[in-house]
């Protein structure tokens, strides 16, 4: 049932990454300053006179140039994939200038524990939760997509020059069709699965870093779990959690550029700027249209955006005074979007569910197993007293069997779905590339059984089936049965510990944060004056403190206007120069 609806923000948090080797030992100026108590980020214009205004933003969370992995996921990650576990949909996007730290932040370094980045640290999230529960069933899934230049890509197929095609069902939603799913049981299989697509991801390019830095990739796990609620009957929860590692959101050099590469400049960061005017569209409470069809990116991630989701965005910038221009670029646009509200739903027993479809085949295939094996036996006893009476018949009979019995299990063998759908994360995808949507392949199956259900099987067969069966039903997670945590239990009060710290420090901050802004209203009712000249000097003061406010609101809009001219005088030399090619072309013809 539809829970009552709450409106949620989207929570925005911005990191800062160190200098690197190159600007440490150039002539690089740090113009950042983080308050991380109170959750905010001071920019410094360089060379500015010493009059002029520092650009001071807050957001949930600021992290400086030693921030951990683990405090990251702690901090900002870990309560929505907590979510994700009871059935919401979560989506964490990274967004920032090529070379910020999107990347270190979504995946960081697989081999060293400490440099593990947000996407292996939910899988350890995740699998660790499922192993502690008791009552409930799990299935996770997961999938690897890219984004470039608006043509999407499966990254954990063979075939991933393939161009995917975006889909929409009243049950569903928005999906990529045929794009793969893998079933994996634990931690290590779906770190298995994502380093496929990591490297599927650079196979052919040569400069992987211009690749990923032209590109949006988005690894999706889908956490299924069901439960027998207390009106006795089972429920399936569905989550799905979205890590997007965003394209780079630097402005794309289009001067210049001709023919094929300004088409390509102009549709590269087509969903980014597709993104920014959802984000604006959403936010700016007049807009009655939420432009969601202007891009991939934005058509499949609508839930995040305004929608049932919860969302995360983690803002990434760099100290260096020379990226100044960018990193202001970026907090203005991490800015905007704090005001996005979502409306947060869990998913209860969507039709789509695979957990359900699995339950019922796997239920299916033990009656099955059961009336053949009972049948099996049942002829191999007629076998039996054959045998012993010695009649021709028999044998003829047990010949004409054995032939059709080879025909059957050769049409089953020649059926790979079942094989295919349990395949283990661990050998992916050597022999199968899974490149159907499971739902459908087990719909085929089930249709293409049908014409076996009156044959008769014996015993060789049966024996495969019995495999097949047991292979899927290893699938279904069962806390502390098939997962075991192998975390102690000191381990565990000191994760509990963590977990509580960081809520503390994340609830100060929420408090800091609110003082702050009742502060000059709280101290001026309080004031009592005791002679007039007081009340002059104060208010004197009070009007100088919000005439510099308002000349930082001026200087604002006149930054965001000038720098709206820039993207509209950009956008109409593409104009330009697109028709003329097109007349060209057309001249040509
Ligand atoms: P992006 O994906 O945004 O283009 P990367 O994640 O590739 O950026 O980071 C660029 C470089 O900076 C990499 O060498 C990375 O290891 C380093 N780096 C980024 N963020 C941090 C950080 N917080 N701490 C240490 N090194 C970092
Ligand atoms: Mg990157």
């Amino acid at each position: 049932m539809p829970k009552p609806k709450h409106c949620e923000a989207v929570r925005v948090v911005v990191r800062c990454r160190p200098f690197s080797r190159k600007e440490e030992t150039g002539d690089c100026e740090n113009i950042l300053q983080i308050d991380d108590r109170l959750g905010q980020i001071t920019l410094r214009k360089p060379k500015a006179p010493p009059d002029e205004p520092m650009k001071v933003f807050t957001f949930d969370s600021v992290y400086g140039w030693d921030s951990k992995q683990g405090d990251i996921y702690d901090d900002a990650v870990r309560p929505l994939v907590e979510s994700v576990l009871q059935g919401f949909n979560g989506t964490i996007f990274a967004y920032g200038q090529t070379g910020t730290g999107k990347t270190h932040t979504m995946q960081g370094v697989s081999n060293d524990p400490e440099m593990r980045g947000v996407i292996p640290n939910s899988f350890q999230h995740i699998f660790t939760q499922i192993s502690r529960t008791q009552n409930q069933k799990y299935l996770v899934r997961s999938s690897y997509l890219e984004i470039y230049q608006e043509d999407i890509r499966d990254l954990l197929c063979k075939d991933n020059n393939r161009k995917l095609e975006l889909k929409e069902s009243p049950d569903s939603g928005v999906y990529v069709k045929d794009l793969s799913s893998v079933v994996t049981k634990n931690a290590t299989e779906i770190e298995h699965v994502m380093n496929i697509g990591t490297r599927s991801r650079s196979v052919g390019f040569t400069d992987m870093n211009e690749r990923s830095s032209r590109s949006h990739a988005i690894f999706v796990v889908t956490v299924e779990c069901s439960e027998v609620g207390p009106d006795g009957d089972e429920h399936i929860r569905v989550g799905k959690l979205n890590m997007v590692d965003l394209a780079g959101s630097e402005r794309q050099s289009k001067t210049g550029a001709k023919g094929q590469r300004l088409k390509e400049a102009a549709k590269i960061n087509l969903s980014l700027s597709a993104l920014g005017n959802v984000i604006s569209a959403l936010v700016d409470g007049k807009s009655t249209h939420v432009p969601y069809r202007d891009s991939k990116l934005t058509r499949l991630l609508q839930d995040s955006l305004g929608g049932n989701a919860k969302t995360v965005m983690i803002a990434t910038v760099g100290p260096s005074h020379g990226h100044f221009d960018e990193s202001l670029a970026t907090l203005r646009y991490a800015n905007r979007a704090k005001n996005i509200k979502n409306k947060p739903r869990i998913n209860e027993d969507p039709k789509d569910a695979l957990l359900r479809e699995f339950q019922e085949e796997i239920a299916r295939l033990k009656a099955q197993l059961e009336e053949r094996g009972m049948l099996a036996k049942e002829r191999r006893r007629r076998r039996n007293s054959k045998r012993l009476s010695k009649s021709m018949a028999g044998t003829e009979e047990e010949e004409m069997f054995r032939e059709r019995d080879a025909e059957v299990w050769k049409a089953f063998e020649e059926e790979p779905e079942v094989g295919r759908h349990v395949k283990d994360g661990s050998d992916f995808p050597k022999e199968a590339p899974a490149c159907q949507r499971s739902g459908e392949r087990l719909k085929h199956l089930k249709d293409n059984r049908k014409s076996l259900v009156d044959m008769h099987w014996d015993q060789d067969a049966l024996e495969k089936i019995i495999e097949k069966y047991k292979a899927m039903e290893s699938k279904l997670l069962v806390g502390g049965k098939t997962i075991i945590d192998h975390t102690n239990e000191q381990q565990k009060r000191l994760e509990l510990k963590r977990q509580e710290i960081a809520e503390q420090i994340r609830r100060e901050r929420e408090i800091q944060q609110q003082l702050m802004l009742q502060d000059e209203e709280t101290l001026e009712m309080r004031e009592t004056f005791s002679s007039l000249q007081q009340e002059v000097e104060h208010k004197t003061k009070k009007l100088k403190k919000l005439y510099a406010k308002l000349q930082l609101a001026k200087a604002e809009v006149r930054d965001v206007m000038d720098e709206h001219v820039v993207t509209r005088q950009e956008l109409e030399e593409t104009q330009t120069e697109l028709t003329r090619e097109l007349k060209y072309n057309v001249a040509e013809l």
